[in-house]
């Protein structure tokens, strides 16, 4: 199953863009008090996908209730992170971050990089402070890690954050079905190359937990044998 963004498009439902919030997180946005808006819907399909009801359900909250959450939130947090799902493919996200940057909020965006545009126009508005971009795989298991079409467009993303002034970082989750040490040697390679110079965050797959496909469980990822030369590989819960 190919899923591209012209599908999404037609299937959203504008005004409630969002499934649900976490209203408090010292985890997800570097060295910052923050929220998670965890945007319905995605243009791939990971196997590994931990956010199966957020992929596959509509949002169910509208961005007004969202304003009235933050401006009662002000004092607590310093920033706001747009996750999914992937909150690239929605129509409104360029006027969801006008709104929250005129509050003063600080922005994150986790993405799958199939947005090249959309993060173009949103860096050119200065209307992001931090991208976590994952690295799915390069191109010859992408389809098969995210039924999707898009590394075209996740490397174009890339180029985009590498050529910009923006602090990013590349992550990838790891399970032993789908990548070998030999694949995160040349996902490290591929990077060298287009030299990324920020820390490569290794996630290792959280075996027992409900997914989008169907697989065994992770092996224990081992990275000694991987070698290192420009990046800094660090190892994520
Ligand atoms: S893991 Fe894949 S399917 Fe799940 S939200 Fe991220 S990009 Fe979409």
């Amino acid at each position: 199953m190919n899923i591209n963004n012209d599908y999404i498009s037609q299937k959203e439902d504008h005004t409630k863009a969002i499934y649900s919030i976490t209203p408090f997180t010292l985890l997800d946005y570097p060295n910052k008090t923050a929220c998670v808006l965890w945007f319905a819907g995605c243009n791939m399909r990971c196997v590994y996908c931990y956010n199966p009801d957020i992929v596959l359900g509509r949002g169910k909250i509208d961005f007004n209730e969202v304003i009235l959450f933050l401006q009662k939130r002000k004092l607590l947090l310093d920033g706001v992170v747009f996750s999914g799902g992937e909150c690239t493919i929605h129509k409104g996200i360029e006027l969801y971050l006008e709104k929250i940057k005129q509050m003063g909020f600080a922005v994150k965006i986790d993405t799958n990089g199939s947005s090249p545009s959309v993060i173009k126009k949103l860096l050119n508005r200065r209307l992001i402070d931090y991208v976590a971009l994952d690295f799915k795989s390069t191109k010859n298991n992408f389809a098969a890690i995210t039924n999707s079409k898009l590394f075209n467009n996740f490397n174009e993303t890339l180029d985009i954050l590498n050529a910009s002034q923006i602090p990013f970082e590349v992550r990838s989750t790891i399970h032993s079905e789908l990548l070998s040490t030999e694949d995160i040697q040349l996902m490290l390679n591929f990077l060298e190359r287009k030299k990324y110079n920020g820390t490569y965050y290794l996630q290792q797959f959280v075996n027992d937990t409900e997914t989008l496909g169907n697989l065994s469980s992770s092996k224990k990822l081992l990275i000694q044998n991987i070698k290192v030369r420009n990046i800094k590989v660090e190892l994520r819960d």
